[in-house]
């Protein structure tokens, strides 16, 4: 038995300073959408360039007003990775588009740039690439065919916070980006996200789908006009309180998590025949630490032996084509070979800022145990059914 406490896979590390931040904004009778939310956006824009920013209460709302900025709608195609949360499908299915999937590089675990050109007809109106475990995809090879087949691009950088391309932060460049804040992601703000913007002109009509297409003249609703059917997607000032609490640590939390990816990496024991996520200390913000386990091995006695040690494993993520939702529009096993291989035996280790060095310890002395019981589990099942 443990005596530790149970080390989860993440959590989120909020100062006394935000806690006692968001105190003043419940006692200051303005709680949604106000001033915290407009200081939000002005210091995530200052971080990004000064490209327009707009705040919002979820990545997904983000992608969802992405796709209608794009002018993706009924029978259009967008091409995606299978290996995400599947928002990033859903809102392409919800704009009344297609997802087309395209299979992983099983170096990056991200979309396979080689298999995109491929995947083109003439009803692809946009790319959704997906940093999985905040590794950026090559920007310069996806904008290249971008530009090249005149493609948007709506990133789903929902994992990406801190993460850079050849120095550019994630959300500096590029078409439209997508951010989560989400209460697992690497600053939050509980719940909530933003849209990256290419012009002010585009950042307003962000702001028509964003809060039910209502234009307002000056501070009044008097005169007021709707333009579209915008959607609910506004942001709080509680929830931007959180926020802005935590944008000072970012460069530090980035920093710590590279500190324990080169720890998992210094001391993981190469023999037990996982497979280890690419080695990079300078572009990812170590959103995640993934390992696929040996082929063959059963992954949910693996969690579960993990838990018995005290220890928690997520799973991010199972190769989406192979929900019932999207069997349904005709996809199904063999599809994406990398994807599916990657989605039945991805791991991910407890990776979070506040993480002890000895936490990283403690994970790896219990993975031996677990990886073995994962594998002989199979062999027996396998004599089992022989
Ligand atoms: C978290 C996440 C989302 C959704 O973000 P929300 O803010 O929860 O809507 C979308 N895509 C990916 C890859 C994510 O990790």
């Amino acid at each position: 038995m443990t005596t530790s406490p149970f080390l989860p896979f993440t959590r989120p590390s909020i100062d006394e300073a935000t806690i006692a931040a968001v105190g003043e904004v419940l006692r200051s009778g303005w709680i949604t959408s106000g001033p915290k939310v407009r200081d939000f956006e002005a210091q995530l824009s200052a971080l990004f360039g000064g490209r327009p920013v707009r705040a919002l209460s979820s990545a997904t709302g983000g992608m969802e007003i992405a796709l209608a900025l794009a002018g993706v709608g009924a029978d259009d195609e967008v091409i995606t990775t299978p290996l995400s949360w599947v928002a990033t499908a859903n809102v392409v299915l919800r704009a009344g588009a297609r997802p087309v999937f395209v299979d992983c590089d099983a170096r990056t675990r991200n979309i396979d740039l080689e298999l995109i050109e491929a995947a083109i007809t003439p009803r692809t109106r946009a790319i959704m690439p997906v940093d999985l475990a905040g590794l950026p995809v090559d920007r310069d090879r996806l904008y290249a065919i971008a530009t090249a087949r005149r493609l948007r691009v709506i990133e789903d950088a929902a994992q990406s916070m801190g993460a850079n391309w050849a120095g550019r932060m994630i959300g500096s460049c590029g078409d439209l980006v997508s951010i989560s804040f989400h209460a697992n992601k690497n600053i939050t703000s509980a719940e909530g996200g933003c849209l990256v913007l290419n012009d002010e002109e585009e950042a307003r009509r962000c702001e028509l789908w964003r809060l039910q297409g209502a234009v307002r003249h000056g501070d009044s609703w008097e005169g007021m006009d709707v333009t579209l059917a915008g959607g609910k997607h506004n942001l709080t000032d509680i929830a931007a309180c959180i926020g802005l609490g935590q944008l000072p640590h970012l460069a530090a939390f980035t920093a710590r998590r590279r500190e324990l990816a080169r720890r998992y990496f210094a001391r993981i024991d190469r023999s037990l025949g996982c497979e280890l996520p690419l080695e990079d200390y300078t572009q990812s913000n170590w959103h995640m630490f993934q390992l696929l386990l040996p082929e063959g091995a059963e992954r949910g006695v693996f969690i579960s032996e993990m838990r018995a040690a005290g220890i928690g494993i997520g799973v991010h993520y199972p190769a989406m084509h192979l929900f019932t939702l999207f069997r349904r529009l005709g996809f199904g096993p063999g599809d994406f070979p990398v994807a599916e291989r990657i989605g039945r035996s991805i791991v991910s280790l407890p990776m979070f800022a506040v993480m002890q060095d000895g936490d990283v310890d403690r994970v790896l002395a219990a993975l031996p145990a677990a990886v073995a019981a994962a594998t002989k589990t199979r062999a027996a099942s396998g004599a089992r059914r022989a």
